[in-house]
């Protein structure tokens, strides 16, 4: 319970905001004194060239924002109307609103606590259920990469097209590859608060020089080889612009040291939080090196102070020794700082909420009420019958902004360890 009156830090500390450096306009001014000031230009190509490098990929196509991206690669990979979709359900609705753009049918797979992301138990489960599934659509939540081991193998054995949806995990790897190359076509965001930016912007990434050159065209309204503007296949307006390519050109210099700030904070929690009743976001040791983009912590069920949401409310009540994400979240801003509570689960989402969600057994047997954790535990295993749930009941993100002083962090620190009192 949280009662300590700790002093608000001079400086606000965000979850994650861009981080700017002095030379980070130089390629943008340099599109703007040569007027290329358009969505042709250099920067865009050496970005393009720079990001297939470093992914090991063929292609990167740039384009105007991760949504748009995801949008292509899901026509790329040839995801149609009626089309059922197997997708992450503890990820950002930017994941699968492409998918309702296309008219398909995502089926909303549930998380395992070992990364957080899509349960491989329950992904072969929903091709159990549904055999002719062709796509599934697999997140990286936070940069923390997936169990890509096991889900390569089920999408190989039900002949399945996997596409990432590598947004928030750009610069982690996998068995020592990147995320965001294990896809037939992958998608990656320079929104503003991502691990490098453009301001906004995102990209393609893929194998096939044929799709890379299908996703240019798309994104500049479709125009055929002709004098005039001629038009065969429905177009967008999708390009990233010279402007943004230049700052994310200047800014894929940091992603490095990006990825070694974020990596310290995560591990200055985790030793400043030792001893309290909770866990980072775990990740898969032997396997993964995330981009620890987001900063996350769990509370064990057993110390868990009850706390109740509606669709836009929530409520909590204060309790000795225990806490809650909403008593954490608050305690953090009252001192200045954000913190944000974990993605609510697409499946529960009043605009997705009629899609199917499968878990590790299958169809979940009910529908949750009121949830501490993740409704009803299933007595085959003992464990909430909705993962995603849980987490998103338990969870939170820290502030993980690089920015943020080991002061700072320190007292962030501090209040997180007052709410247990
Ligand atoms: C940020 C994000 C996107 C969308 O990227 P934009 O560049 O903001 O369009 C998609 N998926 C996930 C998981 C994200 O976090």
């Amino acid at each position: 319970m949280y009662k300590k009156h700790i002093k608000a830090l001079e400086n606000k500390v965000w979850l994650s905001s861009p981080t700017m450096y002095e030379d980070s306009m130089q390629y943008a001014m340099e599109a703007y004194n040569t007027n290329w000031m358009s969505t042709v230009g250099e920067n865009i190509n050496v970005l393009e060239k720079r990001v297939a490098e470093l992914v090991g990929c063929k292609e990167a196509v740039a384009l105007a924002s991760g949504t748009s991206s995801i949008h292509l690669m899901t026509k790329l990979a040839g995801i149609k109307r009626g089309d059922k979709v197997f997708c992450t359900t503890l990820t950002f609705s930017a994941t699968v609103n492409p998918l309702c753009y296309e008219g398909a049918e995502p089926i909303f797979i549930d998380s395992e606590y070992d990364t957080w992301n899509m349960d491989p138990k329950a992904l072969e489960k929903a091709f159990e259920l549904y055999p002719d599934t062709k796509y599934v659509l697999l997140v990286h939540l936070y940069g923390t990469p997936a169990k890509l081991d096991e889900i390569l193998e089920i999408c190989e054995k039900y002949g399945a097209t996997l596409i990432e949806d590598a947004a928030e995990s750009f610069g982690a790897t996998y068995n020592g590859k990147q995320t965001g190359s294990f896809g037939t076509h992958n998608a990656i965001s320079f929104n503003g608060n991502k691990i490098i930016t453009g301001t906004s912007g995102g990209m393609l990434l893929t194998d096939s020089i044929k799709a890379a050159e299908k996703a240019r065209k798309w994104s500049t309204q479709s125009r055929e080889n002709a004098p005039w503007y001629q038009h065969e296949e429905v177009g967008y307006n999708y390009r990233m612009s010279n402007v943004i390519a230049g700052i994310a050109r200047n800014q894929l210099d940091r992603l490095t040291t990006h990825i070694e700030e974020k990596k310290n904070i995560y591990y200055r929690y985790k030793e400043g939080l030792e001893g309290l009743p909770i866990q980072m976001n775990p990740f898969e040791e032997d396997k993964s090196n995330p981009n620890y983009w987001l900063s996350c912590l769990i509370i064990d069920k057993n110390y868990m102070a009850r706390q109740v949401r509606s669709d836009k409310e929530y409520l909590y009540k204060q309790e000795n020794g225990k806490s809650s994400p909403h008593e954490i979240l608050d305690a953090i801003k009252s001192i200045n700082a954000e913190g944000r509570p974990i993605w609510k689960p697409m499946h529960k989402q009043p605009i997705f909420m009629n899609y199917d969600f499968i878990n590790r057994y299958g169809h979940a047997k009910a529908m949750t009420n009121a949830y501490i954790s993740g409704g009803f535990i299933d007595e085959r295993d003992n464990l909430p019958e909705d993962i995603s749930m849980d987490i998103f009941s338990r969870g939170l993100c820290l502030p993980s902004d690089n920015k943020m002083t080991e002061e700072d962090q320190d007292k962030i620190i501090e209040v997180i360890r007052a709410c247990f009192e």
